[in-house]
């Protein structure tokens, strides 16, 4: 008997949308009575607070973990992150309709690990200043990929198949699994138990909806803009310098002002309209994102729209608008470029289409 088991999570939409609803019930039913599965439901990832019980569950997890939410995969992952919930990224095959499928993704997996890039003279990733993640995948699906429950399932199916097999090479951790699954009352995993249980009320207790920037640390470059930029006080550095959002709900509500100044357009808003301050990923090609990142990133204007959300937010807290004269970053042409991924080669595109 197989008895290896992964862990799936399926973050729920925010407020009451039955559409919704009803892919999320789909696929539960779908999974249930699966003994391949540990499926647990969860409020809307990016909303809960460190104290939530959702949130102690998700940092218990020691496995592998697909996370099914309402968001971009790029901007599951790196709020999971935040919220300490680190991993190797999982790449999946489930796609927008329109985006190529391949089967072979090796060649376009992000570096999310924190492995260096780049040659002499390149600037470190900030993922490289970080300790490596754990040593598990995390695989993160976008709910709005497919309307019915079937291209899910059939996902998740690959994708068990995909880490069982990895857990059966790494024999002497799914041995010490299943020891530890012995001595817990808990439901554990053979890659790895779950330390806490909790009653499936406690963990879909509704959350405050929330708002705030989300780095991506694996374009961070960890020069600091977003700091200086920031008159709210959202970003700090750890003892070991690296930035990181620390008052997270000091942010303003609806505004995305510091994604458009980070030169690594590395800052996410998971909840803002346009793809990529949302976090798309990269591969959707140009008719994705050209109309966005030209308007979001590309123009010569967007430190100009950066201030003045910055400006509308200071005036609205009370403050005093700053303008252009604080904060703005002088792109910094002395530095050596990072190494081209491909938003930069998109960027590149759309600079030659003169849009
Ligand atoms: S501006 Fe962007 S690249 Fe620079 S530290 Fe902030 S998130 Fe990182
Ligand atoms: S959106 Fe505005 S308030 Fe929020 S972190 Fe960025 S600059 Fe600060």
């Amino acid at each position: 008997m197989n008895r290896y088991r992964l862990t799936v999570v399926i973050s729920q939409a925010q407020g009451k949308h039955p559409a919704r609803r009803a892919l999320e019930e789909a696929i539960v039913a779908g999974l249930l009575g699966d003994s391949r599965f540990e499926v647990s439901i969860i409020p809307h990832v990016y909303d809960l607070d460190a104290e939530h019980p959702a949130r102690l569950f998700l940092e218990s997890v020691r496995g592998d973990m697909v996370v099914l939410a309402w968001l971009y995969p790029r901007a599951t992952f790196w709020v999971l992150d935040r919220d300490g919930v680190r991993g190797h990224w999982g790449e999946t095959c489930l796609k927008p309709a329109g985006e190529h499928q391949s089967a072979d993704t090796s060649a376009t997996a992000p570096n999310y690990d924190g492995s260096p890039e780049g040659g002499n003279g390149s600037p470190k990733r900030a993922s490289e200043l970080r300790s490596p993640p754990p040593e598990r995948f995390i695989y993160c699906l976008d709910l709005r990929d497919a309307e019915t429950a079937e291209p899910f399932l059939a996902e998740l199916e690959r994708i068990y198949a995909e880490v069982s097999a990895r857990a059966a090479q790494r024999q002497p951790l799914v041995e010490l699994g299943l020891r530890l699954r012995q001595d817990s009352d808990t439901a554990a995993t053979m890659n790895g138990p779950t330390a806490v249980s909790f009653h499936p009320e406690q963990l879909s207790r509704p959350p405050q909806r929330r708002w705030y920037p989300v780095i991506d640390y694996s374009r961070c470059t960890n020069c600091r803009e977003c700091l200086n930029f920031c008159l709210f006080g959202v970003y700090s550095v750890t003892e070991d310098g690296l930035i990181y959002v620390q008052h997270q709900d000091e942010c303003r509500k609806g505004c995305p002002a510091c994604s458009r100044v980070c030169p690594e357009h590395a800052i996410i808003f998971p909840e803002y309209k346009s793809p990529a301050i949302a976090g798309a990923s990269f591969g959707g090609g140009i008719e994705a994102l050209k109309i966005d990142l030209s308007k979001l990133f590309g123009g010569a204007d967007a430190l100009q729209i950066a201030a003045a959300e910055r400006d509308r937010e200071l005036l609205a807290a009370g403050r005093q608008a700053v303008g252009m004269t604080v904060g703005i970053p002088k792109r910094q042409t002395q530095k050596p470029p990072a190494p081209k991924d491909e938003l930069d080669q998109l960027l590149d595109q759309l600079d030659a289409a003169n849009l």
